[in-house]
């Protein structure tokens, strides 16, 4: 797989995470818990640095959540969990940073909404507030447009500039470079404040994909900020996913984007750690990044006969899913294995060479045996009741040969 050329930007630390250029591109997610809920704040975040998100970000939005905060990295460090915490902040961030001195000293970085932290002010001390906190502590700053809080005033005024224009630009496109205008202002007020070049990360969230890859083409080649992406209210369920992969994988592949959030809306009481497995999906089927062990399965058609090869690629699907854990410990580099279940001997064969270790299921009016190949190899032929648990064991013991080894070890597995 060719390599994706990678935007050069300047590199910033958030925490212990390095962010920019050619660092791997971090996946980040939000909580949605009452930040002042500390056990419930602490266990969201838990579960979504284990579901591998690199930075998570809280809301910070009065006195009880800045006051939670450092309650909320200490409770996180006592259980060995070190993921870097964001502070959000909008409209109120220069007072409660200024007030809750160890609330800004414990976050990891301040994400800003330029568009609304001096809102009704002629000057912009707010930001400047904000800022100042930052370089005192030495913390990292996203400042991040939001078109639905874009500053209203720079917005009327690009509109009206352009209105007197001979041949004025669409609508959306003075709303697209008002986005980039308000980033690029905002980061440069940002460094005349005393903020370092290399600790501003810029994003501009949008709503709509098209909207999206424009924007962010256009602040990727005016700046060399790192870029946060992500659509800004990406929706629920399969829509949300779609929508946010159609949005990413046009910037990713052109090496924009140096953190993502995929921001789905979860159904009530639904599972948050989705959106960490939804941008490590992207990025791995990008090959941008490799997380977990890959199933290729195909979509089945009227040559199966049954449903068996659907419950195997999910019994596969989700045995790599709860055994990843473990295996994530034992075995460096597991999470580039391939699997395929095939449905009959059409692409079956073929498919399953191109894994590491593929099934090819027998389809309609097939003699009833599923062969295994190993590494392109024909290895086995799988017949009966017992092709689930034969085809895992074959599995669990390929993984062990293949990634059971020190590096040294692996080279003669390799070889051999
Ligand atoms: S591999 Fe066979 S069963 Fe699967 S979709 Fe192709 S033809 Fe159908």
């Amino acid at each position: 797989m060719p390599e994706i050329y990678r935007r050069k930007t300047v590199t910033t630390t958030i925490g212990r995470i390095r962010v920019g250029s050619d660092a791997p591109v971090v996946v980040q997610s939000m909580t949605n818990t009452d930040t002042a809920d500390i056990p419930g704040t602490i266990q969201q975040v838990a579960a979504l640095a284990a579901a591998g998100s690199e930075l998570v970000r809280v809301t910070v939005n009065n006195d009880e959540a800045a006051m939670a905060v450092p309650a909320i990295v200490d409770g996180l460090a006592k259980l060995g969990i070190d993921v870097p915490i964001i502070g959000d902040f909008h409209y109120n961030g220069h007072l409660l940073l200024k007030k809750y001195p160890e609330c800004a000293r414990a976050l990891a970085k301040y994400r800003i909404n330029p568009g609304n932290v001096s809102i009704g002010r002629k000057d912009d001390d707010n930001f400047r507030t904000m800022i100042e906190c930052a370089v005192e502590n030495q913390k990292p700053v996203r400042i991040g447009v939001n078109w639905g809080s874009l500053d209203q005033a720079l917005l009327t005024r690009m509109m009206d500039e352009n209105s007197r224009l001979a041949e004025p630009l669409d609508a959306r496109d003075v709303m697209m470079e008002a986005m980039v205008v308000s980033a690029l202002d905002s980061a440069a007020a940002a460094e005349r404040y005393g903020l370092r070049h290399d600790q501003i990360i810029l994003s501009a969230k949008v709503s709509g994909v098209r909207d999206l890859i424009d924007v962010y083409g256009v602040l990727a080649s005016r700046c060399d900020y790192p870029l946060h992406l992500g659509l800004t209210e990406a929706g629920m369920g399969m829509k949300g996913i779609v929508a946010s992969a159609a949005g990413l994988a046009p910037l990713l592949l052109q090496g924009i984007g140096d953190t993502i959030r995929v921001s789905l809306t979860p159904k009530p009481g639904g599972d948050r750690s989705e959106e960490v497995q939804t941008a490590q999906q992207i990025l791995q089927s990008l090959s941008i990044r490799s997380f977990t062990p890959q199933v290729t399965a195909c979509p089945g058609c009227g040559r199966t006969t049954s449903t068996f090869f659907q419950e195997l690629a999910q019994q596969i699907q989700g045995y790599l899913r709860d055994t990843m854990p473990q295996w994530r410990e034992r075995y460096a580099g597991v999470e580039e294995l391939k699997v395929a279940v095939m449905g009959c001997i059409v692409n079956g064969p073929g498919e399953s060479k191109h894994a590491n270790i593929g099934i090819s299921l027998p389809g309609t009016a097939e003699e009833p045996k599923a062969p295994v190949y190993i590494d392109g190899r024909l290895a086995v032929t799988l017949r009966g009741e017992t092709i689930i648990p034969d085809f895992k064991r074959i599995l669990n013991e390929y993984v062990d040969h293949r990634y059971g080894h020190s590096p040294a070890e692996q080279q003669l597995v390799e070889v051999s």
